[in-house]
Protein backbone atom coordinates (compact mmCIF):
# COMPACT_ATOMS: atom_id res chain seq x y z
CA UNK A 1 0.00 0.00 0.00
CA UNK A 2 0.94 3.32 -0.48
CA UNK A 3 2.60 5.57 2.01
CA UNK A 4 0.18 7.53 4.21
CA UNK A 5 -1.10 9.34 7.03
CA UNK A 6 -3.84 9.69 8.86
CA UNK A 7 -6.26 12.71 8.49
CA UNK A 8 -9.77 11.66 10.15
CA UNK A 9 -10.36 8.26 11.68
CA UNK A 10 -13.08 5.86 11.33
CA UNK A 11 -14.57 7.34 14.06
CA UNK A 12 -14.63 11.36 13.33
CA UNK A 13 -15.78 10.29 9.87
CA UNK A 14 -18.94 7.55 11.43
CA UNK A 15 -19.70 10.99 13.60
CA UNK A 16 -20.17 13.17 11.11
CA UNK A 17 -21.79 10.87 8.88
CA UNK A 18 -24.57 10.50 11.70
CA UNK A 19 -24.73 14.57 11.96
CA UNK A 20 -25.48 14.93 8.21
CA UNK A 21 -27.78 12.17 7.91
CA UNK A 22 -29.71 13.63 10.59
CA UNK A 23 -29.87 17.01 9.00
CA UNK A 24 -31.23 15.26 5.78
CA UNK A 25 -33.77 13.64 7.97
CA UNK A 26 -35.16 17.25 9.24
CA UNK A 27 -34.23 18.67 5.68
CA UNK A 28 -36.51 16.59 3.26
CA UNK A 29 -38.91 15.41 6.07
CA UNK A 30 -41.94 14.02 3.92
CA UNK A 31 -40.48 14.04 0.82
CA UNK A 32 -38.77 11.33 -1.28
CA UNK A 33 -35.29 11.73 -2.08
CA UNK A 34 -32.94 11.08 -5.26
CA UNK A 35 -29.62 10.87 -4.62
CA UNK A 36 -27.58 10.82 -7.32
CA UNK A 37 -23.35 9.25 -6.30
CA UNK A 38 -20.73 10.19 -8.63
CA UNK A 39 -18.57 6.82 -8.78
CA UNK A 40 -16.67 5.51 -7.53
CA UNK A 41 -15.52 7.53 -4.84
CA UNK A 42 -18.67 8.08 -3.30
CA UNK A 43 -20.12 4.56 -2.68
CA UNK A 44 -18.66 4.19 0.62
CA UNK A 45 -19.67 7.69 2.09
CA UNK A 46 -22.88 6.86 0.14
CA UNK A 47 -23.70 3.57 1.85
CA UNK A 48 -23.25 4.45 5.04
CA UNK A 49 -25.24 7.54 4.67
CA UNK A 50 -28.38 6.20 3.39
CA UNK A 51 -28.37 3.43 6.43
CA UNK A 52 -28.74 6.47 8.59
CA UNK A 53 -31.65 8.02 6.50
CA UNK A 54 -35.27 7.19 7.97
CA UNK A 55 -36.79 9.16 4.89
CA UNK A 56 -37.54 7.38 1.58
CA UNK A 57 -34.44 7.13 -1.24
CA UNK A 58 -33.67 5.92 -4.72
CA UNK A 59 -30.04 5.89 -5.60
CA UNK A 60 -28.81 6.29 -8.93
CA UNK A 61 -24.75 6.37 -9.75
CA UNK A 62 -22.58 8.46 -12.30
CA UNK A 63 -19.75 8.28 -13.54
CA UNK A 64 -17.31 10.97 -14.51
CA UNK A 65 -13.86 11.05 -15.94
CA UNK A 66 -11.25 13.92 -16.42
CA UNK A 67 -8.16 13.49 -18.30
CA UNK A 68 -4.88 14.52 -16.94
CA UNK A 69 -2.42 13.79 -14.79
CA UNK A 70 -3.68 12.06 -12.14
CA UNK A 71 -3.59 14.19 -9.13
CA UNK A 72 -5.05 17.46 -10.68
CA UNK A 73 -8.22 18.03 -12.61
CA UNK A 74 -7.66 18.65 -16.31
CA UNK A 75 -10.47 20.80 -16.99
CA UNK A 76 -11.96 17.56 -19.24
CA UNK A 77 -14.77 16.00 -18.69
CA UNK A 78 -16.49 13.31 -20.34
CA UNK A 79 -19.40 11.59 -19.18
CA UNK A 80 -18.72 8.04 -19.30
CA UNK A 81 -21.39 6.37 -18.09
CA UNK A 82 -24.68 7.57 -16.77
CA UNK A 83 -27.43 5.55 -15.16
CA UNK A 84 -30.51 8.06 -13.98
CA UNK A 85 -33.51 7.67 -14.34
CA UNK A 86 -35.99 10.38 -14.63
CA UNK A 87 -35.38 13.41 -11.98
CA UNK A 88 -38.37 15.57 -13.56
CA UNK A 89 -39.79 17.12 -9.92
CA UNK A 90 -37.77 15.15 -8.04
CA UNK A 91 -35.17 16.21 -4.79
CA UNK A 92 -32.13 15.42 -5.90
CA UNK A 93 -28.79 15.25 -3.86
CA UNK A 94 -25.68 15.05 -5.66
CA UNK A 95 -23.10 13.05 -3.75
CA UNK A 96 -19.66 13.39 -4.10
CA UNK A 97 -16.73 12.14 -2.35
CA UNK A 98 -14.42 15.45 -2.61
CA UNK A 99 -15.49 19.03 -4.33
CA UNK A 100 -12.12 20.29 -5.12
CA UNK A 101 -11.89 23.07 -8.20
CA UNK A 102 -15.46 22.65 -8.42
CA UNK A 103 -15.15 21.57 -12.56
CA UNK A 104 -16.67 18.27 -11.72
CA UNK A 105 -20.04 20.07 -10.06
CA UNK A 106 -20.25 22.60 -12.11
CA UNK A 107 -20.29 19.95 -15.40
CA UNK A 108 -22.86 17.87 -13.21
CA UNK A 109 -25.60 20.50 -11.85
CA UNK A 110 -25.34 22.09 -15.43
CA UNK A 111 -26.21 18.46 -17.04
CA UNK A 112 -29.09 17.52 -14.49
CA UNK A 113 -30.67 21.04 -13.77
CA UNK A 114 -31.73 20.31 -17.62
CA UNK A 115 -34.42 17.44 -16.40
CA UNK A 116 -36.24 20.12 -13.96
CA UNK A 117 -35.74 18.63 -10.94
CA UNK A 118 -37.93 19.67 -8.09
CA UNK A 119 -34.75 21.15 -6.20
CA UNK A 120 -30.99 19.76 -6.40
CA UNK A 121 -28.73 20.30 -3.77
CA UNK A 122 -24.94 18.80 -3.45
CA UNK A 123 -23.41 16.93 -0.32
CA UNK A 124 -19.76 16.17 -0.49
CA UNK A 125 -17.44 14.33 2.13
CA UNK A 126 -15.02 16.57 1.37
CA UNK A 127 -14.26 19.96 0.62
CA UNK A 128 -10.96 21.69 -0.21
CA UNK A 129 -12.19 25.28 -0.64
CA UNK A 130 -8.71 26.69 -1.33
CA UNK A 131 -8.65 24.67 -4.59
CA UNK A 132 -12.12 26.57 -6.33
CA UNK A 133 -12.13 27.20 -10.03
CA UNK A 134 -15.67 27.97 -10.32
CA UNK A 135 -18.16 29.16 -7.99
CA UNK A 136 -20.12 26.17 -6.62
CA UNK A 137 -20.82 25.85 -2.72
CA UNK A 138 -21.96 22.52 -1.02
CA UNK A 139 -24.99 22.82 0.88
CA UNK A 140 -24.12 19.47 2.85
CA UNK A 141 -20.08 19.38 3.85
CA UNK A 142 -18.17 16.48 5.87
CA UNK A 143 -15.22 18.40 6.12
CA UNK A 144 -13.55 20.80 4.99
CA UNK A 145 -9.81 19.88 4.79
CA UNK A 146 -6.54 21.43 3.20
CA UNK A 147 -4.94 20.91 0.41
CA UNK A 148 -3.76 17.50 0.24
CA UNK A 149 -4.48 14.50 -2.08
CA UNK A 150 -6.15 12.16 0.18
CA UNK A 151 -7.19 8.69 -0.36
CA UNK A 152 -9.48 5.74 1.91
CA UNK A 153 -13.19 5.55 2.62
CA UNK A 154 -13.70 5.09 -1.05
CA UNK A 155 -11.40 7.62 -2.30
CA UNK A 156 -8.34 6.03 -4.49
CA UNK A 157 -5.05 6.76 -6.01
CA UNK A 158 -4.47 4.86 -8.87
CA UNK A 159 -7.35 2.59 -8.07
CA UNK A 160 -6.18 1.58 -4.24
CA UNK A 161 -6.98 2.79 -1.00
CA UNK A 162 -10.57 2.82 -1.38
CA UNK A 163 -11.24 0.34 1.03
CA UNK A 164 -9.41 2.09 4.12
CA UNK A 165 -11.88 2.89 6.49
CA UNK A 166 -10.20 6.25 7.36
CA UNK A 167 -9.28 8.89 5.41
CA UNK A 168 -5.09 10.06 4.79
CA UNK A 169 -3.06 12.05 3.11
CA UNK A 170 -1.04 10.09 0.55
CA UNK A 171 2.76 10.66 1.38
CA UNK A 172 4.48 13.39 -1.28
CA UNK A 173 7.02 10.68 -2.14
CA UNK A 174 4.12 8.77 -3.75
P1 LIG B 1 -13.04 18.87 -9.15
O1 LIG B 1 -13.73 18.83 -10.49
O2 LIG B 1 -13.86 19.45 -8.05
O3 LIG B 1 -11.69 19.49 -9.25
O4 LIG B 1 -12.68 17.38 -8.86
C1 LIG B 1 -13.30 16.60 -7.99
C2 LIG B 1 -12.82 15.18 -8.21
O5 LIG B 1 -11.38 15.09 -8.26
C3 LIG B 1 -13.22 14.33 -7.04
O6 LIG B 1 -14.48 13.80 -7.22
C4 LIG B 1 -12.14 13.28 -7.03
O7 LIG B 1 -12.47 12.25 -7.93
C5 LIG B 1 -10.92 13.99 -7.54
N1 LIG B 1 -10.10 14.47 -6.40
C6 LIG B 1 -9.89 15.74 -6.03
N2 LIG B 1 -9.09 15.80 -4.95
C7 LIG B 1 -8.81 14.51 -4.62
C8 LIG B 1 -8.06 13.90 -3.57
O8 LIG B 1 -7.46 14.55 -2.69
N3 LIG B 1 -8.03 12.55 -3.56
C9 LIG B 1 -8.67 11.79 -4.48
N4 LIG B 1 -8.55 10.47 -4.37
N5 LIG B 1 -9.40 12.32 -5.48
C10 LIG B 1 -9.46 13.66 -5.55
MG1 LIG C 1 -14.79 11.87 -7.99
Amino acid sequence: MFKHKILLTEEQIQRRVLEIADRLNLDYADRTLDIVCVLKGGIVFLSDLIRLLHIPVRIHFLRISSYGNETQNAGTLNLHFSYVADLENRHVLLLEDILDTGITMDYLLKHLTEQKPASMKICVLLDKPYRRKVDIRAEYVGFEIPDHFVIGYGLDYQELGRNLRYLAILDPSE
